[in-house]
C-alpha cells in the first residue's frame, strides 16, 4: 500500500535520511520508534508529500506521492499549530469532510462519532484556544478518524496528553484498526506503546537517520492493557527494542 523506496533527504550539509526503503501493508499498523532527532518527522512529511526528499521515492498504492494525496490524514506532533482557532471543535472536524463529498448531515454525524471516541462530547462547541493541549490534540485525532483516510499518519500523537488518557487512545486505536481497513504509522518514542499497538515495528537509528531493524509484533490481535503486557512475547521484544535503540545500530552489526 505504501512504498518508501532509497529515501534520502539531506539539510544542508547535514544527512537527516539515510537510503531508507520499507514497505507497509494495506490495513497494517507500524511503529516508527528511534531517538530523537533520526529522521522519524521528517519521513512522515515525506511520506505526506509535505515535502520533497533530496532523493528516492514514495508511492502510494503503487503511485509516486508529489503533494498531499486526497486519502491521507495527519496528525501532527505539534497540536498547538494544528486547529483553526476561529472554528469550534465540531467545525474544525467537519471542514476536512467537505473534501469527502459528505453532506451537511453525514459531516455532523462523523464529528460527532470522532469526537465521543475520543471524549470529547461535550466540548464541540467549544475553540481549541478553550481547550488544554491534551484536548486539543485529542481534536486533532478525531478530526483524522473523521476523516477516514485510506493512511493515517501519526507523529508522537499522544506526547501531550496525561497518562491516563493516552491508555485510553491507545486502545481506541486498536479499535479504529480492528473496525476498518485504515493502514496507519505511528511515530512514537514511547517503545512500550508501538510493542502495544502495533503489528510491525521501524526502529530507526540516527547520524544518519536509517532504518536498522524492522520487527514483527506477532501478539494476538486481541490485545489487553494488562494481559498483553505479561506476556513472555511481550517483555521480550519490549527490551530487543529498547536495545536497538539505545545501540543505534543494527542487530546484525552489533
Ligand atoms: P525526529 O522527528 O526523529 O526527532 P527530525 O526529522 O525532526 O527527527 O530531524 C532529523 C534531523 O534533521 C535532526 O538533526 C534535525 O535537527 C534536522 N532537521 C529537522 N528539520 C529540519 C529543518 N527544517 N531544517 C534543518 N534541519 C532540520
Ligand atoms: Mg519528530
Amino acid at each position: 500500500m505504501l512504498e518508501v523506496l532509497k529515501l534520502t533527504h539531506t539539510y544542508g550539509d547535514q544527512t537527516a535520511l539515510d537510503d531508507v526503503t520499507f514497505e507497509v501493508g494495506e490495513s497494517e499498523l507500524v511503529s516508527i520508534v528511534g531517538k530523537s532527532g533520526c529522521g522519524k518527522s521528517t519521513l512522515l512529511r515525506a511520506i505526506a508529500g509535505l515535502m520533497e526528499p533530496t532523493d528516492g521515492e514514495v508511492r502510494l498504492s503503487g503511485r509516486p506521492v508529489n503533494g498531499v494525496p486526497d486519502d491521507l490524514a495527519v496528525v501532527f506532533q505539534d497540536y498547538s499549530r494544528s486547529l483553526l482557532p476561529w472554528m469550534s471543535v465540531r467545525d474544525n472536524v467537519t471542514f476536512p469532510l467537505k473534501r469527502r463529498g459528505l453532506d451537511r448531515t453525514a459531516r455532523r454525524e462523523a464529528a460527532r462519532s470522532a469526537l465521543e471516541a475520543v471524549g470529547l462530547s461535550d466540548a464541540a462547541g467549544k475553540y481549541p484556544w478553550q481547550l488544554s493541549g491534551g484536548m486539543q490534540q485529542r481534536v486533532a485525532i478525531a478530526r483524522a478518524l473523521a476523516y477516514r483516510p485510506s493512511l493515517l499518519l501519526m507523529d508522537e500523537p499522544f506526547g501531550s496528553v496525561d497518562a491516563q488518557t493516552r491508555e485510553d487512545l491507545e486502545d481506541l486505536l486498536l479499535q479504529v484498526r480492528a473496525a476498518s481497513d485504515m493502514t496507519i504509522l505511528l511515530v512514537t518514542h514511547d517503545i512500550d506503546e508501538s510493542v502495544y499497538v502495533s503489528d510491525r515495528i521501524l526502529v530507526m537509528g540516527r547520524s544518519p537517520g536509517r532504518v536498522i531493524a524492522d520487527l514483527s509484533v506477532g501478539l494476538p490481535a486481541q490485545r489487553d492493557r494488562i494481559e498483553t503486557r505479561e506476556l513472555p512475547a511481550f517483555v521480550h521484544l519490549r527490551s530487543e527494542v529498547g536495545r536497538l535503540v539505545r545501540a543505534n545500530v543494527s542487530s546484525e552489526a552489533a
